[in-house]
C-alpha cells in the first residue's frame, strides 16, 4: 500500500490523503544558511525554523493531524479531575493497545523517567535491543547500565534482512545468567529501532523474548513510540502476519507486553505519552508518581484537547493508509540516493532515511563528528534540516573518552504526511550534488559541551573554513538560484 504502478514508468509513492491546511516555508538564499549554521553553532537542534526550508529534524510532534482529529480537540472536556477526554483516551488505549490501566505522562521520556525511577535500582542491568538516547539517560540516573543485545548483522548498514531490530536470543540468555536475575528488573523492547535508522523487530522475535522473560520470571517493558510502523512493517515483510489487520498485529505485540510506555508525539501525531499495562500491581506501584512528576492522573502534563487529539490518533494507527505514507517515502528516497551511489542504511527503515555518514565522509576522523559535519553541510547546500545521530549524540567515558559510536548516520526524518513527491526529490538533487563535492566537507569540534544530553545544545565550530568553500562552490554550480 502508498505505491502504485504507473501505466509508463516506474512504480511512484501516492499520497491518500488531500492537504486542507497549509504552512508557509522559508528557502533562505545560501549565504543566509551558512550565517544561520554558524549561529546555531554547527548544531541543527539550533536552528530556527525561519531559515529551516524542510525540517527533518524528527518525526516527534512534528506529524500532520487529521481532520478527525482537530475536531475532535475541539469537544475537549477541560477538567482537573475526571475530564471525560481522559476516559476517551483510556478507552482508546483499552481497544488499540489491549491494556486496561493508563498513566499519562507528558511526552515519552517521562514515562522513562517514571519507569526507572520506581523499577531500576544502582547496579542494575537493563537488557535491550538498542537504547535510545533518553532512556539511556534515566537508566544510567538512577544508577543502571543497559545492555544492548541486538544481532551483530544489525551493524551491517547495507543489508537486505527485514528485522535488524530483532533481539539476538543467545545474547540475552547470556546477559541474564551473567548478571543474574535479581539484578534485571526488565527486559525493554523497542519497536522500529530508532538509533539504527528506524528497523522493526519480529513478532516471532518478540515471542521468543517473552519466552526467555518467562522463563527467569522477568518483566517485558515494549517501548512502543514507533509500534505502527513496526506492526506496517511485520505486515508487509513477515509471512505468517501478511493476512492479519494492523489492529490484530498491534494487539499481539503489546499482548505479549507487560508493561508498554510510548511517546504519542510519534505513535498518535499528538503530543503526551502514556504509560500502559493490565497488571493492577505494576499500575498502583507507579501511580504516585504521576502527580509529583507529570500532573494528576486525569491528564498527566497533557493539555485535554491533545488527549482528545491522542484518542482519535490512536485508531488511526489501525488504518494503514494513515500509516503508510512515510515509509513509502523513505523507501522511495533510499532507493533512488543508493542508484546514485549514495551510501544508505538499507533496507529503508521507519521514521527517515538514513545515511551512512562514516562512508560519506570517509576523510574525516570519527572524532571530528562526520554525520554533524555532514548534517551542517547539508543544511548548508539544500535548507534542509536533519540530525546527528551519532557520536555527537552519544555520552563521554568516566574519564571524559569520547565513546565512539557503533555507526554515524545523518537522519533525514520523513514526519506523517507531511511532505510531497516534489519536496522529496528536492531532497535527492541536493544530496546527489553533496555526494559529488563531499571531498569539500571538514570536522567539527564542540566550543561548548553540555554534560548531559549534549547534541541537544551543544555548540560547535567547523575544523576549518570548510562551510565557505561549500558555500561557494554552491553559487558556482546554481548561479544564483536558492
Ligand atoms: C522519541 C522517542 C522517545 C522519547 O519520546 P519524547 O516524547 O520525545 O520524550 C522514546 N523512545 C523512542 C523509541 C522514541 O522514538
Amino acid at each position: 500500500m502508498g505505491m502504485v504502478k504507473f501505466y509508463k514508468g516506474p512504480d511512484m509513492p501516492l499520497e491518500l490523503h488531500k492537504v486542507r491546511v497549509v504552512q508557509k516555508l522559508h528557502l533562505v538564499p545560501v549565504e543566509r544558511r551558512l550565517d544561520a549554521m554558524k549561529e546555531a553553532g554547527f548544531n541543527t537542534f539550533r536552528l530556527g525554523t525561519k531559515d529551516v526550508y524542510l525540517d527533518m529534524l524528527t518525526d516527534s510532534g512534528t506529524n500532520a493531524m487529521s481532520d478527525n482529529q482537530l475536531s475532535a480537540m475541539m469537544r475537549a472536556d477541560d477538567a482537573y479531575a475526571g475530564s471525560q477526554s481522559f476516559e476517551r483516551l483510556q478507552k482508546a488505549v483499552e481497544d488499540v493497545l489491549g491494556k486496561k490501566y493508563l498513566l499519562p505522562v507528558h511526552q515519552g521520556r517521562a514515562a522513562e523517567n517514571v519507569i526507572c525511577r520506581t523499577f531500576v535500582k544502582p547496579g542494575n542491568v537493563i537488557p535491550m535491543n538498542y537504547h535510545f538516547t533518553t532512556v539511556l539517560a534515566h537508566v544510567t540516573e538512577n544508577g543502571g547500565k543497559i545492555e544492548e543485545l541486538l544481532h551483530d548483522h544489525a551493524f551491517q548498514l547495507k543489508s537486505d534482512h527485514p528485522f535488524k531490530g530483532n533481539m539476538d536470543i543467545e545474547k540475552l540468555e547470556k546477559c541474564i545468567q551473567e548478571n543474574g536475575v535479581e539484578n534485571i528488573p526488565f527486559i525493554r523492547m523497542e519497536a522500529s529501532t530508532n538509533l539504527i535508522g528506524g528497523q522493526p523487530f519480529s513478532l516471532a522475535n518478540l515471542m521468543d523474548v517473552r519466552r526467555i522473560a518467562d522463563k527467569y520470571g522477568i518483566m517485558l517493558v515494549l517501548d512502543a513510540s514507533l509500534i505502527g510502523e513496526n506492526a506496517y512493517l511485520i505486515k508487509q515483510r513477515e509471512d505468517n502476519w501478511k493476512e492479519n489487520t494492523m489492529g490484530e498485529i498491534l494487539k499481539m505485540m503489546t499482548g505479549l507486553a507487560d508493561l508498554v510506555y510510548f511517546s504519542a508525539r510519534k505513535l498518535s501525531s499528538s503530543r503526551g505519552g502514556g504509560i500502559c499495562t493490565n497488571q493492577k500491581a505494576l499500575y498502583a506501584k507507579m501511580e504516585a508518581m504521576i502527580p509529583l512528576y507529570e500532573g494528576f492522573l486525569t491528564y498527566g502534563g497533557i493539555s485535554v484537547r491533545e488527549i482528545e487529539a491522542m484518542a482519535v490518533g490512536l485508531y488511526e494507527t489501525l488504518d494503514e493508509t494513515m500509516i503508510c505514507q512515510s515509509p513509502t517515502y523513505i523507501k522511495y528516497l533510499v532507493e533512488e540516493l543508493e542508484k546514485r551511489g549514495i551510501p544508505m542504511v538499507t533496507p529503508p527503515g521507519v521514521l527517515g532515511a538514513h545515511v551512512n555518514a562514516m562512508e560519506f565522509c570517509k576523510h574525516i576522523p570519527q572524532e571530528e563528528y562526520p554525520a554533524g559535519a555532514l548534517a551542517a553541510a547539508f543544511y548548508i547546500c539544500s535548507g534542509i534540516r536533519g540530525m546527528e545521530r551519532g557520536t555527537m549524540s552519544s555520552v563521554r567515558d568516566e574519564e571524559g573518552k569520547e565513546i565512539l559510536a557503533d555507526v554515524e548516520l545523518l537522519r533525514l526524518a520523513v514526519p506523517r504526511r507531511v511532505f510531497t513527491l516534489s519536496q522529496i526529490n528536492y531532497v535527492i538533487d541536493r544530496m546527489t550534488w553533496l555526494w559529488d563535492n563531499r571531498h569539500l566537507i571538514g570536522g567539527l569540534k564542540f566550543t561548548y559541551e553540555p554534560p548531559v544530553l549534549r547534541f541537544f545544545m551543544g555548540g560547535l565550530e567547523p575544523t576549518s573554513d570548510w562551510p565557505s568553500k561549500l558555500m561557494d562552490k554552491f553559487r558556482k554550480d546554481f548561479g544564483d538560484s536558492l
